[in-house]
């Protein structure tokens, strides 16, 4: 799995450096042969190394005697791959346009009608789909339940969910497609950001 381990650890420096992953927070996630590899948990995002990357079973727990800690938040990882079946990869991060966008719903928001939603998988963006909102709390294991309860039995319609004041995690068949829902959720979440300040502006 090398090659899975540095296009982890190439990519999370890469978001890292968008600013997305600051203050060690942040994690990402790759689904291979029934195995998770997954970001370590405090490690600063913008110096992982292949080798820092930990490799779980799909039950979270370590494979072989390696006794670093994975990210703080694998379960909602493990909640997200139980939900999606075919989902192979899980990007979550933390930015100030995710926590503005946050603030907009109670338990959920909805996306303006941008065009680039159909990068989203969704065809016809002419009434905006929502995205399922969570209540942030102290407990990850607590988040992935209320996760994994809600989005059982009532599928998020796009392939992101958002937590309030913390951040927004994503999901695709691959690496490359979540890093493709993780950009155009959060430039959706930018343009929210500044059409609040727009229509702030005017009234
Ligand atoms: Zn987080």
């Amino acid at each position: 799995m090398t090659e899975q381990r540095r296009a982890l650890a190439t990519l999370s420096r890469q978001l890292y450096k968008k600013g997305w992953m600051e203050g060690t927070g942040g994690n990402l996630s790759l689904r291979v042969e029934g195995r998770i590899l997954i970001t370590p948990s405090g490690a600063h995002k913008g110096r992982i190394r292949p080798d820092d990357i930990l490799e779980l079973t799909e039950e979270g727990l370590p494979t072989g005697d390696d006794r670093r800690k994975p990210s703080a938040e694998t379960s909602i990882h493990r909640a997200i791959y139980r939900l999606f079946p075919h989902a192979g990869a899980v990007i979550h991060v933390h930015t100030p346009d995710a926590i503005l966008a946050s603030l907009q719903g109670n338990e959920e928001i909805r996306l303006p009608p941008l065009e680039v939603i159909k990068g989203l998988g969704f065809s016809l963006p002419e009434e905006a789909p929502p995205i399922p909102l969570f209540e942030n709390n102290p407990s990850v294991d607590k988040i992935a339940e209320t996760i994994e309860n809600r989005l059982k039995n009532s599928p998020a319609p796009l392939p992101v969910l958002l937590i309030r004041n913390h951040g927004t995690t994503v999901w695709g068949d691959t690496l490359d497609e979540a890093l493709r829902h993780i950009e155009l959720a959060e430039f959706c979440f930018r343009v929210m950001g500044s059409l609040s300040r727009t229509d702030r502006h005017r009234s």
